[in-house]
């Protein structure tokens, strides 16, 4: 047959195909099996020989593109090494109108790698059907434009000549009508992935039997319409051919009985002698391979089939059940009614005649009545190249273990470049580290190491020279093409030889040695289904971490029907996605008995990345012995359920212009959809500024910080190739960021020193499994609360206490802290400083790590705070690295601050838009978080859940809280109920009232954030410069009825408002979907043409705020604010003008003395007219001079006392902006800072109600419903045209104002029946009593506020009750931190959270707050204050002058000091100790504590 086959494929082929590709086995002998028959003169084709190590398939690619018409063919003798070479080519290669002959000898195994590429394929067992099926593939090409490939046997048989060749005539006539009807490509093929289930099959059932048409032998030809539907091509295909040769061409043949019980289903030659051999067997010949036509294939299979044999040529088997056994199981579970019979087997095919032919029916029946029936049984001869007889065989074919499947295809693909370092079934090295990912990894590394040194000996040779020229030129060459396989195999094999006559010296002596790492080997570490139980543990994490180009192999068996029964906590980690996240790797999922040749693709893209790559092997059995049916069936249900999906994800296709990932089957598991999702997102993010990547990403929530922790990793991993240095990994814990920005500059500086440093925050260091591993690290933390580690630092310290000792040997460390040696200012609590370095230090040396430098201790009351300590610290450090003695003269990076993000934002765009579309996180890019303050949104998250979402996994509860630009607090009952709406549909169903008049939202989730703000705007209002660093809400004495001033001065809240209102078109653009004039104006590089004419595209250094008073009540704590406009009236009692406080600031770090709070100085007088232009130059001045390098030292009190040394010199630079001088300020008296409840009636005759509510906290809570109440009666006053309005208070609560006097019972009436007259019951305490946020929202709390504030003030409430002082109203204010929200600074009783139940007391504020407090007692507790309070109350009431406010009272008898300005806020405050005054107190206070609390001095320099 051999050589008729050939011969009559080629005749075809010659006057069917516009070009021949016509493989020769090399290019110095070019004959082929078809050579000799491509010579007829009167052929149309141009024959191309091609070598077949020239990539003949790229060629057939160009030739086909080239061609404008017709069909182009490939002839070629099967060879693994040619077809393995088709892969690449394969997606190209799919849709063209080609035709590969296949000339095959006896083993089909390299075809049939392709059976999955998309290709349509052929199998001929005769010289007949080679001929037909020749004629069948031009036509099915020229009318599909599809590629088909075509197979047949050259081994000797019983059929060796073709029968009734068609004419040239009538060839001719056939290709003339095959091209007529061409038409588009079929719609069906998807490409060499078409693949749709486990068999590789793309899922075209034939709708039409056998599609086969019975000719009848008329020798015209039928050229019947493409219908563009592969099936329909595929029946008239064959219809058409069946016509031309006169006898039925179809894709399955049926021999023998259709009754029969026995069947055998064979894919090569001897299926009619099988059956002429055994009557009671039927059999069928496979002769279409691909598409595998279900319906057509079930057909022919005899419905009373009991026992069924699957036969097929591959004696190379890759898998312990063949292709052919997958197609017909396919088939069977695609009819419902059918089932599988009950013996089904498969066995290879050997050579069959009409000798042997009985025997090898016999042995069917054999394997087929076995009770132990498998998958080995060999069927005829043993297949050779010549059909010598050989006696049948029973002997099995030993089956491959299931995952040898892929080991048998890596030595196919890569032959003599394979390298494999391990395998868990290679028994030749017992102990098990041999097998471990560990050794191999070392092996790897070893190995690279080797050719690294190859290639520096290679390097110096070349350079030094004295080596011959011939040497010098391939050592050159190897140089240049030393990656690429083919070519360094070669040359490395011609410089051995020259090297054996070189000359001896040290280069050339090295390369001899080193000669053996020459090739580029394929490098693979094969790793069991152990490794996949954490991707932390073992090879995986060094692999991917490493970079270097070492693939890896990694099984999982785990079985579909039993990925439940794993204990969820011991459930594999899934590796692909790890390595994803990790980037930077090649990561393939892949299943060999679903898609062969997506395998085969893996494999080879796997090694041509440069880098790590993981290749993932799924093979589900159960036990080793599992049928494998079983195999199959598993890993159908992984794949198509979408548990086990096939992709590719090549990271170096992007700069290819190609799709990074690609997926191979149909169904995507949720997770790997989110983390694509998330890579789509966090890519754009970079993309649009990629300066900023790292702070980008950094922020996202649990997830995207995985990602980010990656990429930072990969990014670290990259720059370290070029630092020869020690590795050092840092670790970090810190709530504050001063730990982080000291490991930040720690890093920097140790690479500066050439050290290979690495930076991450504590728990993102998966600590337990890998810090072992580890050779130097560094621990630096800061102090939380009561000396715990930081948030960011407490898995790790849980996962150190976990560690058995000793497990840490091998691991050098240090530890910084950083403390306030002060914080915790008791004797008792002195071991609080410092506690968690201290800690994580004596924890890591029990550990058996070994302490290089000894632990460093950062206090902030050195006098150079933590650096005094750092200074000390970090010499020994990089003495014990041995890098002391390198001198570093650059400067170090610049980290990038707030300045840097409002810069880069495009006018407060950032990727906010991106960041509310990305579903994958509840959080947004932290440059994002700093943005959206300016569109007056924070994001927080729940701090209660904190803890157990993190040890769930999980990110935090992330939420944003949502601030109103609500100038002077006044709102229509109208706007009302729209913002009570978005309360209750986005929010959390509760408004707060804050201390600047405006309310909030909290925990409106992300999704829900625009339809928020939306609402908002809905109520004419919006959010603009609620917070950020602009101009803020603007503030305004509150209650009309106290002034007939208020009128005006509420217009000026709102003009001075609009006047500094940055123009921000990004907010309209983001939120409210509104075009603006800047939106489509972009400029080069996308940004947006846009401008703020006031601020600048850097706004100002921090926030800004201002507010206005009206005497005698400062209710707005006019001395607060950067700006602060006391209201004056002329004589006539109309508003002349303001007095002009600057420089009011509340916000405080602890433990940092050159932070303040401060009481605006009043500094002039303006006028009506002069006022807003004196509040922008003002603002102007602070956006000109503020510290833009320093945000602790950036707002206007700190520019004030700083740069312009104070008021006096700040009032001149005004006045020269100005142009005129300030007139001196006017007199005014305030009496108090609180409100006053209850009703009053104005110059008007109109009425206004105080309403108290705790906290300023608009909820429905049983029995007091105050939100619905307040709803009810917005919807009556805006129904009865009341023409009232709310105004909220600087104190949080709410006035009902402008009430006509007639509708004054109504209301009466509705705030008792809804409980809304509190104010009515509530004493002084109460009354005076205000709270921020804290916990659980604000993510800077430090203690508890809101939430104690009741209990609290109850506690205080009673100690005056206990001198009838109930009424009296002392200004208690609670902030959970420092900056002092509720402005307890100004406190006459003021707590300032320090760690949970732990705050700074304060006392002596002025009552009118025109004086801060000052510290009384640090870190105590609501007992400890309780207990300091009773005997100052006591003094109180009984020494206190007539009308004499308690803050005044404290001052004045001694009990503390006043606070006379900012500068000197620490000055004689208590927590120095009990000073010598104190213990001269007045008569009649000596029952005051005096030393009861031990109070350690600290140092008070500004
Ligand atoms: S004072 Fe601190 S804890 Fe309270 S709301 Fe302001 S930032 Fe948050």
């Amino acid at each position: 047959m051999a050589a008729a086959a050939a011969a009559a494929v080629a005749k075809v082929a010659l006057h069917s195909s516009r070009s021949i590709v016509n493989v020769t086995p090399a290019a110095s002998s070019p004959a082929s099996p078809f050579s000799a028959s491509l010579t007829a003169k009167s052929a149309d084709a141009s024959v191309h020989d091609v070598a077949f190590h020239n990539e003949p398939a790229a060629e057939l690619i160009n030739l086909s593109k080239a061609a404008a018409s017709g069909v182009v063919s490939l002839l070629a003798s099967a060879d693994t090494s040619l077809l393995t070479r088709f892969v690449p080519h394969l997606p190209a290669l799919v849709n063209t109108a080609s035709v590969i002959h296949i000339a095959t000898s006896g083993d089909h195994a390299d075809v049939l790698a392709l059976r999955s590429s998309g290709l349509i394929i052929l199998h001929s067992s005769t010289a007949t059907e080679a001929h037909d099926h020749a004629l069948l593939a031009v036509r099915i090409a020229a009318t599909t434009k599809r590629a088909v490939l075509h197979y047949f046997e050259t081994v000797d048989g019983d059929n060796d000549a073709v029968q009734d060749e068609v004419t040239e005539a009538d060839l001719k006539s056939f290709v003339a009508s095959s091209s007529s009807s061409a038409t588009s490509p079929s719609t069906a093929p998807n490409g060499v992935n078409g693949v749709n289930g486990v068999n590789g099959s793309n899922g075209y059932a034939a709708s039409n039997g056998n599609g086969v048409a019975n000719g009848n032998g008329a020798s015209h030809v039928k050229a019947p319409a493409s219908t563009g539907d592969l099936d329909a091509d595929l029946s008239a295909a064959y219809d058409a051919v069946s016509d031309l040769v006169g006898r039925e061409v179809k894709p399955f043949a049926l021999y023998g009985s259709s009754q029969a019980s026995d069947v055998a289903v064979v894919l090569g030659p001897g299926a009619e002698a099988l059956s002429k051999a055994d009557s009671s067997l039927a059999v069928i010949d496979v002769r279409l391979v691909r598409p595998s036509l279900a319906t057509s294939l079930l057909s022919v299979i005899p419905t009373s089939a009991k026992r069924l044999i699957t036969l097929e040529r591959s004696a190379r088997r890759t898998t312990r059940i063949g292709p052919l056994f997958v197609d017909v199981a396919t088939a069977l579970q695609s009819d419902d009614s059918r089932s599988i019979p009950a013996t089904f087997v498969s066995g290879s095919l050997g050579h069959i005649t009409s000798s042997n032919a009985s025997d090898a029916a016999k042995t069917v029946s054999n394997a087929l009545s076995s009770q132990k029936a498998g998958h080995g049984v060999l069927i005829g001869d043993t297949v050779k190249k010549t059909a010598a007889p050989a006696p049948a065989t029973t002997a099995p074919v030993t089956p491959p273990k299931h995952e040898e499947a892929y080991s048998i295809m890596l030595d196919q693909v890569f032959k003599e470049r394979l390298a494999v370092i391990n395998s868990p079934h290679d028994e030749t090295d017992p102990h098990p580290a041999a097998r471990s990912p560990e050794y191999a990894f070392g092996q790897v590394m070893g190995q690279l190491e080797q050719r690294d040194a190859l290639e520096r000996a290679v390097k110096s040779a070349v350079r030094t020279g004295g080596v011959s020229p011939e040497l010098h030129d391939i050592l050159s060459q190897w140089l240049v093409s030393k990656d690429d396989s083919t070519k360094s195999a070669a040359l490395s094999a011609k410089f051995s030889t020259l090297l054996s006559s070189a000359s001896s010296s040290p280069d050339i002596d090295s390369i001899k040695s080193l000669v053996s790492h020459a090739d580029n080997k394929s490098r693979w570490i094969v790793g069991s289904d152990a490794w996949a139980y954490d991707a932390g543990m073992g090879g995986v994490h060094h692999v991917l971490a490493s970079g270097r180009n070492v693939n890896m192999l990694i099984f999982d068996t785990l079985p579909y029907s039993k990925r439940d029964s794993i204990d969820a906590s011991k459930r594999k980690k899934d590796i692909g996605l790890y390595a994803m996240s990790y980037g930077g790797a090649y990561v393939a999922s892949t299943a060999v008995y679903a898609d062969y040749t997506q395998v085969l693709h893996a494999l080879l893209e796997a090694d041509k990345f440069d880098g790590p790559s993981v290749v993932l092997a799924y093979v589900p059995y159960r036990t080793v012995d599992a049928a494998a049916i079983e195999v199959l069936k598993e890993t159908k249900l992984a794949v198509d359920s979408g548990y086990w999906p096939l992709y590719r994800w090549d990271p170096s296709a992007e700069s290819k212009g190609k799709e990074v990932f690609r997926l191979d089957s149909t169904r995507v598991r949720e997770q790997l959809r989110e983390f694509l999702d998330r890579q789509n997102h966090l890519s754009f993010l970079a993309n649009a500024r990629p300066e900023l990547s790292y702070d980008l990403a950094s922020s996202q929530g649990t997830a995207l910080r995985e990602r980010q922790k990656s990429k930072a990793k990969e990014a670290y991993e990259k720059m370290l190739d070029n630092l020869d240095g020690p590795p050092l990994l840092i670790l970090f814990a810190s709530d504050g960021g001063n730990a982080e920005k000291q490991a930040k500059k720690l890093s920097a500086r140790a690479k500066a020193r050439g050290i290979a440093a690495r930076l991450l925050a504590m728990d993102d260091f998966p600590v337990a499994e890998e810090l072992k591993d580890e050779e130097n690290v560094i621990f630096l933390t800061s102090t939380a609360g009561q000396g715990e580690a930081p948030q960011n630092g407490r898995l790790t310290w849980k996962a150190l206490q976990a560690m058995e000792s000793g497990s840490l040997s091998g691991v050098k460390y240090s530890v910084f802290g950083m403390g306030d040696s002060h914080y915790w200012p008791r004797p008792e609590d002195a071991h609080y400083y410092n506690k968690p370095g201290k800690d994580f230090d004596l924890r890591l040396e029990k550990l058996g790590a070994e302490r290089v430098a000894d632990l460093g201790l950062g206090d902030d009351q050195d006098p150079d705070g933590p650096q005094t300590g750092y200074k000390v610290w970090e010499p020994l450090v990089w003495k014990a690295m041995g890098v002391d003695a390198i001198e570093v003269k650059e400067a170090e990076p610049e980290p990038i601050n707030n300045e840097h993000m409002k810069i880069a934002s495009n006018y407060l765009r950032g990727t906010i838009v991106e960041g509310l579309a990305d579903k994958s996180t509840g959080a947004i890019a932290e440059t994002d978080q700093q943005l959206t303050k300016f569109h007056g949104t924070y994001m927080q998250y729940d701090r209660d859940t904190l803890d157990e979402r993190k040890a769930a996994g999980l990110e935090p509860a992330y939420s944003f809280m949502i601030r109103c630009r609500i100038p002077g607090g006044v709102c229509t009952p109208k706007q009302w109920m729209q913002l009570d709406d978005v309360a209750e549909q986005y929010g959390n169903k509760t408004m707060k009232i804050t201390t600047r008049q405006t309310i909030q939202y909290h925990c409106v989730v992300k999704g829900n954030l625009k339809s928020a703000m939306q609402g908002i705007n809905k109520a004419c209002l919006d959010t603009i410069a609620a917070c950020g660093d602009v101009n803020r809400n603007v503030m305004c004495s509150p209650n009309p009825a106290i002034s007939q001033l208020h009128d005006d001065v509420y217009e000026f809240s709102k003009s001075i408002s609009e006047y500094l209102l940055p123009r921000m078109n990004a907010y309209h653009e983001i939120w409210l979907d509104k075009g603006t004039d800047s939106k489509n104006q972009l400029l080069a590089g996308g940004a947006l043409k846009d401008y703020e004419p006031l601020y600048g595209p850097y706004y100002l250094p921090r926030k800004f705020k201002i507010a206005i008073a009206v005497p005698p009540r400062n209710d707005t704590d006019c001395f607060a604010h950067d700006i602060g406009l006391i209201a004056i009236a002329g004589k006539d009692k109309k508003l002349k003008g303001f007095n002009l406080s600057v420089g009011g600031g509340m916000g405080v770090t602890h433990s940092m003395k050159v932070t303040y709070p401060r009481a605006g100085s009043v500094i002039g007088f303006v006028t009506c007219e002069q006022t807003l232009e004196a509040c922008k130059q003002v603002m102007l001045i602070q956006r000109d001079t503020g510290n833009r390098a320093n945000r602790k030292q950036a707002r206007l009190k700190y520019t004030i006392d700083n740069y312009w040394k104070g008021p006096e010199n700040f009032r001149k630079e005004l006045e020269r902006r100005l142009g005129y001088q300030l007139a001196e300020p006017e007199s005014y008296k305030f009496t108090t800072n609180t409100d006053e409840y209850g009703w009053k009636k104005d110059h008007r005759g109109n009425w206004h109600c105080t309403l108290w509510l705790e906290n300023g906290r608009v909820k429905d809570v049983p029995g007091e419903e105050f939100r619905k109440g307040l709803y009810e009666l917005c919807r009556r006053m805006d129904a009865e045209e009341w023409g009232s309005k709310l105004r909220m208070t600087p104190n949080q609560h709410i006035i009902v104002a402008d009430v006509p006097a007639d509708r004054k019972q109504a209301l009466e009436e509705h705030l008792r029946a809804w409980n809304m007259d509190q104010y009515e019951r509530l004493t002084g305490v109460f009354k005076s009593a205000s709270a921020c946020v804290a916990f659980p929202t604000c993510g800077l709390a430090m203690a508890e506020s809101e939430r104690m504030l009741g209990g609290f003030a109850g506690r205080v409430e009673k100690l005056f009750a206990r001198w009838n002082l109930q009424e009296t109203e002392v200004t208690t204010r609670v902030s959970g931190c420092a900056n002092g929200c509720s402005r307890s600074w100004l406190g006459e009783i003021g707590l300032v959270g320090k760690a949970p139940g732990t705050y700074l007391l304060l006392l002596g504020g002025a009552h009118d707050g025109s004086r801060p407090s000052k510290p009384y007692a640090e870190s105590v507790t609501e007992d400890e204050i309780i207990k300091l309070l009773e005997p100052v109350v006591e003094s109180y009431a009984k020494h206190k002058e007539e009308g004499e406010p308690f803050g005044d009272y404290v001052t004045r008898v001694g009990i503390i000091r006043a606070t006379t300005e900012g500068k000197r806020f620490y000055e004689d405050s208590l927590s120095n100790g009990v000073p010598e005054w104190r213990n001269a107190l007045p008569v009649g206070v000596d029952t005051l504590p005096k030393g009861k609390i031990s109070l350690p001095a600290v140092a008070t320099s500004a």
